[in-house]
């Protein structure tokens, strides 16, 4: 079994990795976290205090690392993992980012001897938390394979796309409709209320219409009607795919109107210190703006 290292023990890389505890994997770990650290040292983690010592120590590197700034300085920066990992080491990036930083990223990591690809993933906590996440791969044949038995333990769908970049490019279109589809719904319900239809009618009607969607089914009951937006897949990891998304359309020549206009609310919503809530609590912009209350009945 392969030696791993584990780059990034947030709300998605801390329970991925205890499923690969759980598997029997030898597990190195390290986040700028000493807490998150500990946690995964509690549960037969060897923790280490940089990203170069995880380097020198592993075979193969998950990172699940918050945007594509912070990918880059963990691998390139001094100290960091290129500098320290061996030749043959595989990094499998499963944090959200740009096909294209991707790609700048394997082209680096070709210069060390190292192989490099994109694995990001769909499902959010709770699926990492039970080893049934979507993930999208992005490599050569040989790579995948190689890697494959991680994602068995990490994952239930697991989908080689294509080349690197292929994993980032449909995570990042997937991303841009939850992300629409979320502030849609957010309008929607409000407009409901103001209609005088209950939360609770507009939960159990619509989930059996037309205008069901994953948002709907995953964030009205858990997060909006239970008014509590901790954990979860925060505002500005969604503000941050929609960018990703613009960035995208600026060098594709797509129009996307319906992602600009979605990713101003979740800036209101971050202008309102909600960054780190979760996605659906754009919903209390809604509500700030016509004074509707859409968290359940008697709210
Ligand atoms: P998070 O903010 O909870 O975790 C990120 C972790 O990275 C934190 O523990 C942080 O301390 C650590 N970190 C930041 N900079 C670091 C550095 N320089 N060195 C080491 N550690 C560092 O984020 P998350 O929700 O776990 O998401 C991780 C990635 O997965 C993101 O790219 C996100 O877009 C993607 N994702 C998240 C979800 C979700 O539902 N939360 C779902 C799918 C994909």
């Amino acid at each position: 079994m392969m030696k791993i290292g584990f780059i990034g023990l947030g709300a998605m890389g801390r329970p991925m990795a205890f499923n690969l505890l759980a598997a029997g994997f030898e597990v190195f770990a390290f986040d700028l976290s000493e807490a998150a650290v500990k946690e995964t040292e509690a549960k037969g983690a060897r923790g280490c205090a940089t990203a170069g010592e995880l380097a020198s120590k592993a075979e193969a590197i998950i990172c699940s690392l918050p945007n594509a700034k912070i990918v880059e300085s963990v691998m390139t920066g001094k100290g960091g993992v290129f500098e320290n990992c061996h030749e043959g080491t595989i990094i499998i990036d499963m944090s959200s980012v740009s096909p294209n930083s991707t790609r700048a990223m394997a082209k680096k990591a070709a210069q060390y001897g190292v192989r490099y690809l994109d694995a990001p993933v769909s499902g959010g906590v709770s699926g990492a938390a039970a080893g049934t996440l979507t993930i999208m791969a992005g490599a050569d044949d040989e790579t995948f394979a190689l890697v494959k038995p991680i994602f068995d333990v990490l994952g239930k769908k697991i989908y080689h796309i294509g080349e690197v970049g292929g994993g980032d490019a449909i995570k990042m279109v997937n991303n841009l409709l939850l992300g629409c589809n979320m502030a849609a719904l957010a309008e929607a319900l409000t407009l409901g209320v103001r209609c005088g239809l209950s939360v609770e009618t507009m939960k159990e009607v619509i989930s059996v219409s037309s205008g069901r969607s994953y948002a709907l089914d995953a964030k009205l009951e858990k997060f909006i009607m239970a008014d509590q937006f901790t954990g979860g897949f925060a505002v500005d990891l969604q503000y941050k795919d929609l960018g990703l998304a613009l960035e995208a359309s600026r060098d594709e020549k797509v129009p996307l109107p319906m992602t600009a206009a979605a990713m101003q609310i979740y800036e209101a919503a971050r202008a309102r210190g909600q960054g780190r809530e979760d996605m659906s609590s754009v919903v209390k912009v809604w509500e700030d703006l016509t004074g509707a209350k859409v968290r359940g009945t008697g709210q």
